[in-house]
Formats: C-alpha cells, structure tokens, sequence
C-alpha cells in the first residue's frame, strides 16, 4: 500500500486504520489523504490506477452526526474523526474488493447483483461492520458523550 498524505493526521495511525479496515486488497492500492473545506467523503478508481481518495475536513466538529439510514445500526450515528476515517477507509477499500470480482457468496446478502446501488449498499454494510468493530475495542471513556455501541 502507499499511502499519500497531506493531512495532519500521522501517517502511522492511517496505516493502522487502513490496516484494520483492508478486505485483502491493499498492498496494491494507493491512498490518498487530502484536507477538505466541505464534508468528509471518498473515491475509489481501478482504472488506469487502483487508487482511493479521502477528504477530510479540518474543521469539521467532533462528535460528528451522520445523516444515515438504520443499515448502519449505531444509534443516532454520531462518529469521532477516527470512526469518521474508518468508514470513509472501509467503505472505498470495499469498492476495490469489489472490482475485482469476488464470489457472490461473499457480497452482504442482497447485495449480490452488479449495480451501482448494490455497490453502494455493499460498501455501506461492510464500513458500518467495521466502525462498530473499531468503537469496540476503543477506551469506554473515550465515548462518555457518544451513543454505546449495539
Ligand atoms: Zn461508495
């Protein structure tokens, strides 16, 4: 993996996020970190390059609430910059998986047709699963004004 990034976040916790977050299919991706003045978001190319890009908003106020659907089963879905960057991470990571095709068995269940809105629901299920997973190995004090993890 290599990782380009302009943010003032270390380039050793993205790895270890990226690390966490990564269906399998880093080590040939690139990543790129970049500040944003608008809302936190992605991209994800696999052609000419195999590259995914995050926005991250300086300035964005944390705990940050997410206008999100029940797909994600946080209650209220309100994510620290770190969950902020696991979502954004596991969610474009998930688009590269995508793109090379894997089994459908392996797709979240009704999400196995190709899609765009499948791509997205997809995607969506898997950086949700990881979020949660990432809130429950966090310090319980860390979330004392955050929704507890379900
Ligand atoms: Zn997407």
């Amino acid at each position: 993996m290599r990782l380009r990034n302009s943010t003032k976040i270390s380039d050793k916790h993205l790895e270890q996020m990226i690390e966490f977050v990564d269906p399998g299919i880093s080590k040939d991706t690139m990543v790129e970190i970049k500040p944003s003045r608008r809302l936190p978001s992605g991209y994800s190319w696999f052609r000419p390059k195999k590259k995914i890009g995050i926005w991250m908003p300086s300035k964005l106020h944390y705990p940050y609430r997410w206008n999100v659907t029940a797909a994600s089963r946080l209650p209220g879905v309100v994510l620290s910059e770190d969950e902020n960057l696991v979502f954004l991470l596991a969610h474009e990571l998930r688009h590269q998986w995508q793109y090379r095709r894997p089994p459908r068995g392996e797709w979240f269940p009704g999400c196995t047709s190709r899609s765009h809105n499948t791509h997205e629901r997809d995607a969506c299920a898997y950086a949700w699963r990881k979020v949660r997973a990432w809130r429950k190995l966090q310090p319980r004090e860390v979330y004392k004004e955050f929704p507890s993890p379900t």
